[in-house]
């Protein structure tokens, strides 16, 4: 569904990936780890088509997408969970989550499905998106994404700043996204978060890739040093 082949790309003069190749099959999990900085949300950014490549190629559905608007991404079926939510703060909930569906894709996603997987925005529906927890933003933002009927949805650390249980609820999820023929890449910091929902795992380490396999198969050491580096 999904391959990255050697992509750099970065800010300005600054690069933050190298010769990055990747892929994802189509209904698979695939998650993407790594420490502070190692380039895991310019890479989604990449894919999403925020950040310009200097070098190499992104194929969605068998189309070079390298060259092509966001918006037209998200009408081919991609769709970003971005890091820190992004909620419209003087929106209400509802109005968040409908703005996911401008410009979708037919599917099986509507606001009522949403609040299936997320019952915490039944009562919240018509509230002012400001004034809600993080987990309940967090809940929107992956909504959001939803509204616009993704074959790929790309999660940037729905975990961040959130507490155990908070992660647990919004990860348990997942499963319902899957079976909705959903393909998921799931970028996390935290390994054993990350390992849990996915079928693959991809270790980026100062903007390369460390270390690639079947999550259930890739040792705590083999991934450990992927994470931090060969000193550790
Ligand atoms: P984190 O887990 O902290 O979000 P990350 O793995 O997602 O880290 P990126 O956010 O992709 O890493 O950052 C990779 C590198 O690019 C870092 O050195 C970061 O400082 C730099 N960077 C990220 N965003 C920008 C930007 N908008 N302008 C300039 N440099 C940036």
């Amino acid at each position: 569904m999904l391959v990255v082949s050697e992509v750099s790309a970065g800010y300005e003069d600054f690069r933050a990936l190298f010769d990055v190749s990747l892929s994802v099959r189509e209904g698979e999990t695939v998650a993407i780890v790594g420490a502070n900085g190692a380039g895991k949300s310019t890479l989604l950014r990449a894919v999403m088509g925020q950040v310009r490549l200097h070098a190499g190629s992104v194929h969605f559905c068998g189309v070079d997408i390298s060259e092509m608007k966001t918006y037209d991404r998200v009408k081919l079926g991609i769709s970003l969970v971005p890091e820190g939510r992004k909620i419209f703060p003087s929106l209400t909930v509802r109005e968040n989550l409908f703005i996911g569906s401008f410009g979708k894709r037919p599917g099986p996603w509507s606001i009522e499905r949403v609040v299936s997987i997320f019952p915490m925005l039944d009562r919240l529906l018509n509230r002012s998106a400001a004034k809600l927890s993080g987990g309940e933003q967090q809940a929107i933002a992956i909504g959001r994404a939803l509204l616009s009927n993704p074959r790929l949805v790309l999660l940037d650390e729905v975990s961040l700043g959130l507490a155990p249980v908070v992660v647990k609820q919004l990860y348990n999820a997942l499963p319902a996204i899957s079976n909705q023929g959903t393909t998921a890449i799931v970028v996390e910091q935290d390994i054993h978060q990350a390992l849990a929902v996915s079928d693959r795992v991809y270790c980026l380490l100062e903007g390369k890739v460390s270390l690639s396999g079947e999550a259930s198969r890739v040792s705590t050491s083999e991934i450990t040093t992927a994470y931090f580096g060969a000193a550790v």
